[in-house]
């Protein structure tokens, strides 16, 4: 500033651009709400049911995104929705496509109220005969698990519920996995054979700290009249939120998967703090009394492979003890290092030997084959662009994963 240049504080600041008004979305709300919202800009009360199922079949059905689209509903009610209502996907920031075919999306979601926009990551992975979409539910974690990259990011806020649902129609788009646009309305459209058959809220954060907005998405995921994946194919993975396990099991009905990673409750306050809160024993309870497993319907604990920290087989024997009578599969993931961590995967033989004692016990126990570690979209290495890797820490992370487990890997 100038010495000429002073403040003229007689005249008021000019007003700052008001922020514009968020255009209510209709993607993630129930039939229910979805009417409510078609009465209050207008629509007739008696057309209501009618509207609320042809958009449900444009918009899960046929995953359009643009009103104009809707083949049969007329140009003015077109006009009318347009006018109130939004249904864009997500601001796709960035696309990467791993060498073996992972595909991970950093999308950007506008601010919520007075916050900022942010970014989140959703990852597919496609493998024979299937293709799983591993979906983000908060922004960050409030848990600080210490194996975890997720946990180290500061910033965090649910996810919506629209916003948790557009991750699965943005990957649909981006994979041609909705009919084409030149098929007739009304068509019958199979929900067999598609690119994106399973759903696992793997991604960042805590899905039953968001558990209302986790619900509505996985409910209108699930849903047989609109995207149709069936609940057996929809896995939701939490740190251990005792709670909201039984509510899961009530109100939701997909398939469970627990962060178990420790036997013992000192090495899993360490690992998974949460644990302090709900110690293993209150969280074995809730899943043995999860609705209907059986044999086909199994629970699936999820158990990083830390060098030295939890990887006897001292461990694997209270293992198979603790989960004595509970329908499970154990998933042994090779741990994914990223820049920072003290942590190191444990051996290649040590994971088998542990498989092995499992697997002699019963127990399903596949080693999770790490994917697309080239772009970072494997387990625990989600973290988005705000805190993106400098290249230094890249190189670092590079060498690390050489050291671990070879260059071809
Ligand atoms: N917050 C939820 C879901 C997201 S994490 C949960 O904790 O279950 C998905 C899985 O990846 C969890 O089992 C998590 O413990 C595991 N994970 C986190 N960081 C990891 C890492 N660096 N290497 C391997 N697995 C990791
Ligand atoms: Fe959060 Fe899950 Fe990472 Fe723990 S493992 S910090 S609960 S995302």
């Amino acid at each position: 500033m100038t010495a000429t240049d002073t403040l003229n504080l007689e005249r008021p600041a000019p007003a700052r651009p008001a922020v514009l008004p968020e255009m209510p979305t209709l993607i993630g709300l129930s039939r229910e709400e979805m009417g409510k919202a078609l009465v209050e800009v207008g629509v007739p009360e008696r057309q209501v049911k009618m509207r609320v199922s042809q958009l449900w079949h444009w918009l899960y059905v046929r995953g359009v995104s643009d009103f104009d689209h809707m083949a049969n509903i007329s140009k003015d009610m077109r006009e009318i929705l347009r006018r109130h209502f939004t249904i864009a996907r997500p601001e796709i920031v960035d696309e990467q496509i791993s060498s073996d075919g992972t595909r991970k999306w950093l999308l950007r979601f506008p601010p919520r109220g007075a916050g900022r926009p942010v970014e989140i990551e959703t990852v597919y992975i496609p493998e024979e005969g299937r293709g799983t979409l591993c979906i983000s539910s908060q922004v960050g974690c409030t848990l600080t698990c210490s194996f975890c990259h997720t946990g180290t990011q500061k910033l965090v806020r649910n996810l919506t519920a629209e916003e948790i649902l557009s991750q699965l129609l943005l990957a649909r788009d981006r994979l041609g996995d909705f009919p084409d646009r030149d098929t007739p309305a009304g068509a019958i459209v199979p929900a067999e054979g598609r690119k994106v058959s399973n759903v696992v809220m793997m991604g960042m954060g805590e899905p039953l700290y968001n558990f209302e907005n986790v619900k509505k998405a996985l409910l209108i995921a699930t849903d047989g009249d609109g995207l149709s994946l069936s609940k057996r194919r929809v896995t939701l993975s939490t740190s251990g939120i005792v709670p909201e396990i039984y509510r899961t099991g009530e109100e939701i009905g997909v398939m469970l998967a627990i962060s178990l990673h420790a036997v013992r409750d000192d090495l899993r306050d360490m690992l998974v703090p949460i644990n302090k809160k709900y110690p293993l024993k209150d969280l074995l309870d809730a899943c043995r009394a999860y609705p209907s497993l059986s044999n086909a319907r199994r629970i699936t604990f999820e158990y990083v492979m830390l060098d030295g920290v939890n990887d006897t087989l001292e461990d694997a024997k209270e293992l198979v003890r603790l989960l004595k009578g509970i329908p499970a599969k154990i998933n042994l993931i090779p741990f994914n290092p990223w820049p920072g961590t003290n942590y190191q995967c444990s051996s290649w033989e040590q994971i088998e030997k542990f498989a092995d004692f499992i697997n002699q016990a019963g127990y399903a126990s596949p080693i999770r084959t790490p994917r697309g570690r080239d772009i970072l979209a494997a387990c625990g290495q989600l973290k988005s662009e705000s805190e993106r890797m400098r290249k230094v820490d890249r190189m670092a992370f590079e060498a690390m994963m050489i050291a671990n487990h070879g260059a071809d890997d």
